[in-house]
C-alpha cells in the first residue's frame, strides 16, 4: 500500500485555518487523518480533551520531548505544542494522509526531516481582516491578542519555505485551491 501524504498545515492565528479544515476532513476523497497535538494551553470553552488536543501539564509534555515522542515540538505564546509521532506513522502506513495543523517553527522542524512533506500556508486577504477575526472569536484577553498580532506579523515574512501558500479571502475558494493541491500531490 502507498505510504500516506504528510501535510503540514500552517496559518496565523485566527485566519480561519480550522474552518476550512472542518469541510476537507469530511471529503473521502482526500483520505485526511488529523494529527491531535500535545499541548500545555488551557482548553478553551467546546475544546475536548483527546478530540481538539492532548491538554497536559508541563512536566508531561518535558516528558514527551525527552522520551522522543514528539515529531516536533515548539513554543507559542507562552505554552507548548508537539505532534505525537506514534499516530502520525500509524496512520501514514495505513495509508491516509496526515494533517499536521502547526506552527511555523514547528513546520520548519517537520519539512527538515521530511523532505516529501506536503507543506501549505493561509493568509489572510488583509492584517485589518485578521484582527478583526480574532477579536471576533472573543476567547482572548487584550494582552494575547496583541502578542498573537505580533507575532502574526513577524511570522508573515518567514513563509517562504511553504511550496503552497493560499488566501483565504473567499472560504470555499480557499478549501478547494487546497482540496486540489492534495488530490494533485495524491497523484503523484
Ligand atoms: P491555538 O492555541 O490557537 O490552538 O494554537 C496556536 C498555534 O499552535 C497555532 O498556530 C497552531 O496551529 C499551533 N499548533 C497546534 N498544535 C501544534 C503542534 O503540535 N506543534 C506546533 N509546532 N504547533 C502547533
Amino acid at each position: 500500500m502507498k505510504k500516506g501524504l504528510l501535510i503540514v498545515y500552517s496559518g496565523l492565528s485566527g485566519v480561519g485555518k480550522g474552518t476550512i479544515l472542518e469541510k476537507l476532513m469530511p471529503m473521502k476523497d482526500l483520505n485526511l487523518a488529523y494529527s491531535v497535538s500535545m499541548t500545555t494551553r488551557a482548553p478553551r470553552p467546546m475544546e475536548v480533551d483527546g478530540v481538539n488536543y492532548f491538554f497536559v501539564s508541563k512536566e508531561r509534555f518535558l516528558e514527551a520531548i525527552k522520551n522522543g515522542e514528539l515529531l516536533e515540538h515548539a513554543r507559542f505564546v507562552g505554552n507548548d505544542y508537539g505532534t505525537p509521532k506514534a499516530y502520525v506513522e500509524k496512520m501514514r502506513n495505513e495509508g491516509k494522509n496526515v494533517v499536521l495543523e502547526i506552527e511555523i517553527d514547528g513546520a520548519r522542524q517537520v519539512v527538515s526531516k521530511c523532505e516529501d512533506a506536503l507543506s501549505i500556508y493561509i493568509v489572510p486577504p488583509s492584517m485589518e481582516e485578521l484582527e478583526r477575526r480574532i477579536r471576533e472569536r472573543g476567547s482572548e484577553d487584550e494582552q494575547t491578542i496583541l502578542k498573537r498580532l505580533s507575532k502574526a506579523k513577524q511570522e508573515m515574512k518567514e513563509i517562504d519555505f511553504y511550496k503552497n501558500v493560499v488566501c483565504n479571502d473567499d472560504l470555499d475558494k480557499a478549501v478547494d485551491e487546497i482540496r486540489n493541491i492534495i488530490l494533485k500531490e495524491m497523484n503523484n
